[in-house]
Parts: C-alpha cells; structure tokens; sequence
C-alpha cells in the first residue's frame, strides 16, 4: 500500500477500493479462486465482492478462462468487426425482451454518457432526470448527488465539474412520485430521459416502491421523453430479462456492465432501433471505442452468460438469498426488535442498515442510518476473513460459489458485534 500511495491517488484506482470511509488500509489481493480472494500476505477471504459484481459464478471459473485462452492465442483486440461481438450481442438482445439493437463500449461510464447522449439526439431535448444517490459512472454530467463513492466520501458531488456541463442535470428523490412530478411541470417540455437504476444498489440496496417504476414508464411516455433503466449493477444477476421482467415495466434504453463482460471491460448500451439509430455511422450522435467489442472481454461475457443458463443461476441464487433471509431472521431478529438492525434482499443483492429497524427508501435515509457502525461489522468481516465492498453505501453480492456455510459466517459477525454494542 505503501507503494501503491506513492503511485496512485490513494493507492486506489478507483475510490471505492480505498478505505477512506471504514478506515484502516485497503487489502491488495493476489488471486482469487472460486469464492475465495487471497491477498498478497495469503490470507483468505470469503468474497462477497464479487468485483462488484461481474463475477456471478465465483473468480477463475473454469469455462470463462478456457474461453478466455483460446481467445488470447487468436486476437486481443481487431479494432474491426468480430464475429463474437455479435454472438454477444445476439444473446443479449435474445434475454432482454424489447432490447433491439446495441453497441459494445468498454465501461458503464461510457454506456450511460452515451445512452443519454443517444436520448438527446433522438428527442431533440437536452435536460435529463437522475435520482439522488444512484450512480450512473463518473462523467461530468452525472456527478450530481450521486450515490457509490461519492456518497461514501460524503461529498456526492465532485470538484472540476463546471456548471455549464451540468446544468441540463435534474434531481429528483428516488421513490418519490411528487418530486418527478414537479420538475416535469417546470420542465417537461426539455426533458430528454429519466436514467434511474431500477434496483437502487448504489446508495446500499433501495428497492423501488410498488408502482414508482411503472409511474416512470407513464409519464416519460406523456412527455415524450426516453426512459434508460441503468442495469449495470442489475443486468443479467437479477432475472434473465433484467428488471423490465422483474417489475413489467419496459425501458427504451437500457445500459450494462460487469456481468456483460465476465470480469474483463465491456459494457454496452442499447434500446429500441430508431433511438440507436442516431447513433454514429447511422445517425449524427458520435461514440466510438478503440477498444470496444473487445475480443477477450466478448469471450468473457459470452462464457458467463452461458455458465449462468447452465448452472440455472437465478434460482439457485434465489434460494441462496432465501437462505441467507432465514439466518438472519432466526440470528438478528432481537436486535431488529431493538431498531439496530434492518435487512433487505433482491435475488444475489443484499444489504444491511444499522441504527434503525426502517428500510431506507432513499439517500436521505440511508444517509441517516448508523454509518459508524457498519464500519465496525466492516473490520470484525475482515478480521474473520469476509471481504464486501468497504462502505455502509454499498451492498453484498452472492456468487453461485458461496455456501450455507458462508452465509452463517458472515450473519454471525454481524450479531457478535452487535453484542458487544449492547
Ligand atoms: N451505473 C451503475 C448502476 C453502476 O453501478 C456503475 C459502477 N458501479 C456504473 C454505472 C459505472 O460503471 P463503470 O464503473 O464500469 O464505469
């Protein structure tokens, strides 16, 4: 780490892998095999990271890295058509109901700045609505009451973003109908898109309230504006077809990640044809990407999504959640009781909130639960060798690799430090 903080801001390429908020040191890893990370001491963790979250059948899957072999040997990058970009590609528009056409890009970031920019082209409107505490990846226009890190570094906004690039940005409050509805009677008329992550996962995990999603799909259809679900976090973990299956309501555009590229960069964005369309060579929206389609991450991706139809991974994971909701419920109902504790689980999601016995229904009340103390279960999981993201503003992921055994692990540190709080 030493090291690392002489040559990165932080020791960190990313600022979710800092400490900053639980405090202590980062752990620098080595390998990873199955469910289990080894960090260059050789200690082992429980993953419950996942990376947060491409890797849904556990690190160094045998099918993804053979895969991934054969491919190095043929090509690491064209720079021109493949032919497994489009087997990609077609799986996906296969899963994803109402998903006509796509483009690859190389990281979420670029798939959501793009989509909007898509949206933008298509409707001829410039100003978008996102919520507080979703995260749509780091581009300027995005940065505002953002959730993920920013939220963990209690500044959900960021330096060196003018207001010029961030003026057409509108808030509103996640699962609040009235505070969309406000701003489409101020500015209906210039709105572009509403991006919203359909599963808030960035904030910890927010479900969205019955009917919110389907409201969304109402009144962007009555302003003519675009709808992008952001399923970078959820795509391809929660249900084949993605959250317009799970809640029946259907985006114009979606965005994806991780999970799409196996672990190694590719995202994409995509929706209804006349809306790519726009994009470039068709249409007058530019994107491009020297590395985008990239051969090995398509491989990657490919293997994943297969491993995930062979291994039957939505219900498997289901009934893994719905194991890890039974411990809980039998090993922290008293301290749920006692408004210490409150749970929640979507599919492999799950999150804890401390402090309160209420699940948040948005950043404001997620903000408002026991921060400190997550970072105390944060370093008693670490001290028992249980990896998760460092932040109270994140949330766990199941792989298809982790156990009953695991699970029981992990809830029980949980209880012991809330024992001792006691
Ligand atoms: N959207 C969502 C919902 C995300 O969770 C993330 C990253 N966690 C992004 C976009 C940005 O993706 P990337 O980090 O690959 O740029």
């Amino acid at each position: 780490m030493e090291r690392s903080q002489r040559v990165f801001p932080g020791g960190v390429n990313s600022p979710v892998r800092s400490f900053q908020s639980v405090g202590g040191t980062p752990i620098v890893f080595s390998s990873g095999k199955g469910k289990y990370l080894y960090d260059v001491d050789g200690n082992e963790f429980i993953d419950f990271c996942a990376s947060w979250g491409p890797l849904i059948v556990g690190y160094s899957h045998p099918a993804i890295l053979s895969a991934m072999e054969e491919q190095l040997h043929k090509a690491v990058t064209f720079g021109a058509p493949s032919d497994l970009e489009v087997r990609l590609a077609e799986k996906v528009i296969d899963w994803v109901p109402g998903l006509e056409m796509l483009r690859f890009v190389s990281s979420g970031t670029e798939a959501t700045m793009s989509a909007v920019r898509a949206a933008r082209a298509a409707t001829g409107k410039n100003k978008f609505i996102k919520f507080e505490g979703c995260y749509h990846g780091h581009a300027d226009q995005f940065l505002v009451k953002a959730g993920s890190g920013l939220a963990t570094l209690g500044n959900p906004s960021s330096a060196g973003v003018p207001e010029g690039t961030i003026s057409d940005t509108l808030t509103a409050i996640y699962n609040s109908e009235e505070s969309v509805n406000e701003l489409f009677e101020k500015f209906g008329n210039e709105i572009a898109a509403v991006i919203i992550e359909p599963v808030a996962a960035n904030m910890g995990l927010v479900l969205p309230k019955p009917g919110f999603l389907q409201f969304l799909r109402k009144i962007t259809e009555k302003f003519s504006a675009v709808l992008i679900f952001d399923e970078v976090m959820t795509g391809f973990r929660l249900a084949r077809g993605g959250c317009a299956e799970l809640f029946s309501v259907q985006p114009d555009m979606w965005t994806f990640g991780k999970i799409i590229g196996g672990g190694v960069p590719a995202a994409a964005y995509g929706g209804k044809k006349e809306i790519m369309q726009q994009v470039a060579p068709l249409g007058a929206a530019y994107q491009a990407g020297t590395l985008s389609g990239n051969p090995l991450a398509m491989v990657a991706g490919y293997a994943t999504l297969c491993e995930i139809e062979k291994q039957s991974a939505f219900n498997l994971l289901e009934k893994l959640g719905q194991k890890l909701d039974s411990i809980v419920e039998t090993e922290l109902k008293p301290f749920f009781e006692k408004e210490k504790i409150c749970y929640v689980r979507e599919g492999s999601f799950f999150c804890f909130f401390f402090g309160t016995n209420k699940l948040p229904n948005n950043f404001s009340e997620v903000a408002a639960t026991n921060m400190t103390l997550f970072n105390k279960v944060y370093h008693a999981w670490i001290k028992q060798g249980i990896y998760l993201g460092p932040s109270g503003y994140e949330v766990g992921f199941l792989s298809t690799c982790i156990e009953e055994s695991d699970l029981k692990k992990m809830v029980n540190v949980v209880k012991d430090v809330l024992m001792t709080e006691e």
